[in-house]
């Protein structure tokens, strides 16, 4: 793809992703913020990165890893995952990817070397729909690498994944969003920001781990919802504030 046409798809989504977010933000706040707040160019920086050139090298990355893992699975695993009903099968691939995913980010909370690295999407003070896109590439490919893994192994190729794949996405960026929508008892099935909010409080060991459903939450006992919002986010640690400070953070040494 062109630069020109990369630079247009991302305008396009941008808008998008205002279009939808903008109007839910402003009919159901969680906390009283301005669409331009503070760090909102950090966050724009992150999301333009992921967008324009991090993306792509993620999935670059993850297919040659794919590539090398093929040779691990055992003649015939494929075939026989394909003579199961195709119910059972999404199901398989929903579960297994929840449950390694939930997994994946307890450990990134609780090993220091993994944490350097998901402390930048931590590190934001604000929440809204843009500031979902504060991660780094380095976590962002562990994160896809972990979702996507059982797929893989059971012989799903990303391509058929796509719409799951925008769906998580989409997802991801709506639980960040400063929004408050009276769900009820709903949102412990499919998760709702107020909840991941709270994996966002200064807390390391916040709770609310899981990507789309709470209920691997509710499972392992880390189900949190006070009812109300925290009184701050981000991290006790200090850190880099800019874009390209941030991107360099986890290789800083650590007081
Ligand atoms: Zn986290
Ligand atoms: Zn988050």
């Amino acid at each position: 793809m062109t630069i020109a046409l990369s630079m247009l798809s991302t305008g396009i989504s941008f808008l998008v992703l205002v279009l939808i977010f903008r109007p839910l933000e402003r009919c159901f706040p969680a906390k009283e913020q301005a669409f331009f707040r503070p760090a909102w160019l950090t966050d724009l920086a992150f999301m333009l990165g992921q967008y324009l050139f991090w993306t792509g090298m993620v999935f670059a990355t993850l297919a040659f890893l794919g590539n090398h893992l093929t040779a691990f699975i055992p003649d015939g695993f494929h075939a026989a995952v394909r003579e199961q009903p195709w119910w059972a099968q999404a199901l398989e691939v929903i579960v297994l990817s929840d449950v390694l995913i939930y997994w994946g980010h307890r450990l990134q909370h609780r090993i220091g070397f993994l944490w350097r690295f998901h402390a930048v999407h931590h590190s934001a003070e604000h929440l809204d729909w843009l500031a979902a896109h504060r991660e780094h590439p380095l976590d962002t490919l562990y994160t896809v690498g972990l979702i996507n893994l059982p797929a893989f192994l059971l012989g799903f190729p990303l391509e058929t994944l796509a719409g799951l794949v925008a769906f998580r996405g989409l997802w991801a960026i709506y639980i960040h969003s400063n929004v408050n929508l009276p769900l009820g008892p709903l949102r412990m099935l499919i998760g709702a920001p107020e909840l991941h909010h709270w994996h966002h409080d200064r807390a390391r060991d916040a709770g609310n781990y899981a990507n789309l459903s709470p209920l691997m939450d509710l499972l392992f006992g880390t189900y949190r919802h006070p009812g109300h919002e925290p009184e701050a986010f981000g991290v006790k640690e200090p850190m880099a504030h800019s874009y390209p400070g941030l991107l360099l953070d986890p290789f800083r040494k650590k007081r």
